[in-house]
């Protein structure tokens, strides 16, 4: 019996250190799968450069040049993480049933791909991958994920907690997910909403093999951030209630201003008002910089600008832009 085809996506920004490594324990996760007939001989690993600096490239087309499993993905430019996992997503569908995305670094459990498998023959559309522990994780990274989830759901975001782009998606559900043509892509966020069957498997997340995060806490925070006004408007609402609260505590204040005035006791003024200017002037900083948030977010996605751009397509064997004669 011919197995479904699956196709491995990893995308890597300055991987050369985990690459060659990462591309033998996958394979030799294909290998095991295909002897045991759970998957088609066709099944490959798409490697996304995702206009790395390093070697990375150069690592890939080596790969490619000795190991028949590995096909790889050039993009243009750097897109970031989820557009470039989206670029390889969107190739590998063309020609496989069913695809795992995983990043480079080995941190995510490789022999859960089997379960995977099992759940997706089992007839689920999606499997999410769970992070049992997050012992290797900094107790900094643990907190503010924890915070994190918490929050998304607090105000409405279905997120499987602990879950990273480590999935499995069926042909059928990728083709629903490639319909949302938002700019500002979140995957973890979008995927819950496409349906389907879906499943959780468990597994322990390990230390990075080599390299380093490509998330400091910059990219981190800016990653929540476009998370949470990418699907609520809760903030928003957040603010308005805020400029309620004000008001009456405002008026308030100002009743009791005036009630102080009448009784003479005039020079308790000066705090009360630079208070409420600050307060104030505050609030409307504040309201005024999510409102600017959310046009920003409104702003890039009427724009319609493509998320990658693809410079050579070595999984369907085309080069695209430069041609090589
Ligand atoms: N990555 C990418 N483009 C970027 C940044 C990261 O393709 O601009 C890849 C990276 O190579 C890795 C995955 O995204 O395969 C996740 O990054 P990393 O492991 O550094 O994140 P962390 O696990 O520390 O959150
Ligand atoms: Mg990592």
């Amino acid at each position: 019996m011919k197995g479904p085809v699956l196709t491995i996506v990893v995308p890597c920004y300055n991987e050369e250190e985990v690459l060659p490594e990462t591309s033998k324990q996958l394979s030799a996760v294909l290998t095991k799968l295909i002897d045991d007939y759970l998957i088609s001989r066709e099944s490959k690993i798409l490697f996304v450069d995702d206009g790395s600096k390093d070697r990375t490239w150069a690592l890939i087309e080596k790969e490619m040049a000795i190991n028949p499993f590995v096909k790889g993905l050039k993009l243009a430019r750097n897109a970031g993480h989820q557009n470039a996992l989206l670029a390889g997503l969107e190739t590998a569908a063309t020609q496989s049933d069913c695809v795992v995305s995983i990043d480079a670094d080995l941190q995510d459990d490789v022999k859960v791909i089997r379960t995977f498998v099992e759940k997706y023959r089992d007839g689920f559309d999606v499997v999410y991958g769970v992070r049992d522990k997050r012992e290797t994780d900094t107790f900094f990274k643990r907190a503010t994920a924890l915070g994190f989830y918490r929050l998304m759901n607090k105000i409405g975001i279905n997120l499987i907690p602990n879950h990273a782009d480590f999935r499995l998606m069926s042909k059928r559900a990728l083709n629903e997910l490639f319909k949302y043509k938002e700019t500002n892509l979140f995957l973890r966020g979008l995927i819950p909403l496409v349906g389907f069957p879906t499943t959780k498997v468990f597994y322990d997340r390990k230390e990075r093999f080599a390299g380093e995060s490509k998330y400091p806490l910059k990219k981190m925070l800016a990653f929540a951030f476009d998370g949470i006004t990418s699907f609520s408007i809760t903030p928003i609402r957040f603010v308005t209630f805020l400029g309620f609260l004000a008001v009456i505590i405002s008026a308030m204040a100002g009743g009791y201003a005036i009630f102080q005035e009448l009784a003479g006791h005039t020079e308790s003024g000066w705090t009360s008002i630079m208070i409420s200017i600050w307060f104030v002037g505050g609030l409307q900083l504040l309201a005024a910089g999510i409102i600017g948030e959310y046009i920003g977010k409104i702003y890039r996605e009427v724009k319609r600008r493509p998320r990658y751009a693809i410079e050579v397509n070595a999984y369907s064997n085309m080069a695209l832009g430069k041609q090589r004669l």
